[in-house]
């Protein structure tokens, strides 16, 4: 197995998590008989946790398409070669986090 194909092998494992855990969310986003509580100090908390699940269901969608562009990548033999500035990106870089597009030069 090729280095690219063991971060492929990654990837789409992580997808697949992902996208279990969004059905969920979605899931329960979605589900119009949610009400909100008649208890005032109940509603802080259910208000809470709508928007946790928001930002929960954002930040996962935000990945997923990362990954995707990341295993894209992988099969234009892009992979691993910054996408703006065409250098190679560290490969301690790729282990950390390996769905990015981006050297640490040009992240920060
Ligand atoms: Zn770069």
């Amino acid at each position: 197995m090729s280095q690219h194909a063991a971060f492929r092998a990654e990837l789409t494992a992580r997808k697949a998590g992902l996208l279990a855990q969004h059905a969920k969310i979605d899931k329960h986003l979605k589900n119009t008989d949610r009400e909100m509580p008649q208890d005032w100090s109940e509603r802080g908390t259910f208000l809470e946790n709508e928007e946790v699940l928001e930002a929960l269901d954002a930040h996962q969608r935000l990945q997923i398409e990362a990954i995707n562009a990341a295993i894209e990548r992988i099969d234009a033999g892009r992979f691993g070669v910054c996408a703006s500035c065409d250098e190679d990106i560290d490969e301690r870089r790729l282990a950390a986090i390996p769905w990015t597009a981006l050297c640490i030069a040009c992240a920060e």
